[in-house]
């Protein structure tokens, strides 16, 4: 049993009580460094370690031990500073190491910049050329009515494409999501009277199977202009004008008839095969030709809906399929590249 003897001064301490100070001092220096925010890191270093600081002053009562003790005594002071030393460094190395190691001769690191891809590229050139001929750009839903997607486009009830086999229709009864931009061509001519001159960039979606020239979503950019005396001589002008900008100045387009329901009447359109120059080569198949999308006059019964009056005002519409555009310009053969996001794909471009 340990007799309680009454608090030593500094002055009069034994070995064991000279000890246990020299721990306690540790055990405080810890607790405050840990505390400590950087800026006040030196002043704690001062408090345990400076010359009146809380080590000096038990050093101060080593003379007064026993001599046969002081060597020992001496140790372990000498100990307990080596540990505040130390433990001073491990809350202070973020600036020491940071001024060793920064070295600001090294070259920097070059940050991991993203190319634009080659979907998004081809859209903005598209946009980009028809800009230049005075179109300009219209948006709407994706999200849309059966109204704007079928019935004010001429759709007949029976068309193939109002089809459950080739739409994505949502729950609420009447809403699908487009599977043309050619809604916004309709939204735009409820709003304004003619002139039109626009081209819809945007999402649409199909329940097509999945292939190399299938996805269920793709990109179109539709074009519409609305204005007297406009014939289909003036279409192909303009879709020649483009094929010539984007892909070459040899490029020829040729027309054949088709049937869509708001076009009367209605084509679709081929550019010549920019690789073999309309020779026939493996890329057209042999054909020298390359099928874009369609085309047409707008139906009088479309420019009915909107309150046109077909007697007064005549109009072209096309549609273009941005991914079918971007696989002939840089000669992909998989839709599905444009989709999966692999790297190894992209960085090509
Ligand atoms: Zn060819």
């Amino acid at each position: 049993m340990r007799i309680a003897l009454p608090t030593p001064t500094m002055n009069t301490m034994n070995i064991e009580e000279f000890s246990k100070k020299l721990s306690e001092i540790l055990s405080a220096a810890e607790k405050e460094f840990r505390l400590a925010d950087s800026s006040h890191l030196a002043v704690v270093r001062a408090k345990f370690l400076g010359r009146k600081g809380e080590l000096a002053k038990v050093m101060r009562a080593l003379g007064s031990l026993p001599a046969d003790v002081k060597p020992e005594a001496g140790k372990l002071a000498n100990n307990t500073k080596q540990k505040l030393e130390k433990i001073f460094a491990q809350f202070e190395p973020q600036k020491i190491s940071v001024h060793k190691k920064f070295d600001p001769t090294l070259p920097g690191r070059k940050p991991a910049i993203g190319g634009i891809h080659p979907l998004e590229w081809t859209l903005r050139k598209m946009v980009d050329i028809f800009y230049g001929m005075g179109f300009s750009v219209a948006s709407g839903p994706e999200i849309e009515t059966e109204y704007y997607n079928f019935d004010a486009l001429n759709t007949p009830e029976d068309h193939p494409a109002r089809d459950i086999q080739d739409t994505f229709y949502l729950q609420k009864p009447g809403y699908l999501l487009r599977t043309q931009t050619s809604p916004v061509q309709i939204r735009v001519m409820e709003s304004q009277k003619p002139p039109v001159r626009i081209i819809a960039p945007g999402r649409c979606y199909r329940r097509d199977a999945i292939d190399a020239t299938h996805y269920y979503t793709f990109t179109q950019v539709e074009g519409l202009y609305v204005d007297k005396d406009v014939t289909l001589a003036d279409l192909k002008g303009v879709l020649t004008a483009f094929a010539k900008q984007f892909i070459g100045k040899n490029v020829r387009v040729r027309f054949r008839p088709h049937f869509f329901p708001f076009t009367e009447p209605s084509v679709e359109y081929d550019f010549s095969c920019p690789v073999c120059d309309g020779k026939g080569c493996r890329v057209c198949k042999g054909t020298g030709w390359l099928e874009i999308s369609g085309a047409g006059m707008v139906d009088p019964e479309v420019f009915k809906t909107v309150g046109y009056n077909p007697d007064e005002v005549q109009g072209y519409a096309f549609g273009m399929g941005v991914e079918r555009i971007a696989m002939v310009k840089f000669g992909i053969d998989d839709i599905r590249l444009l989709y999966e996001n692999d790297l190894a794909f992209l960085e090509q471009f």
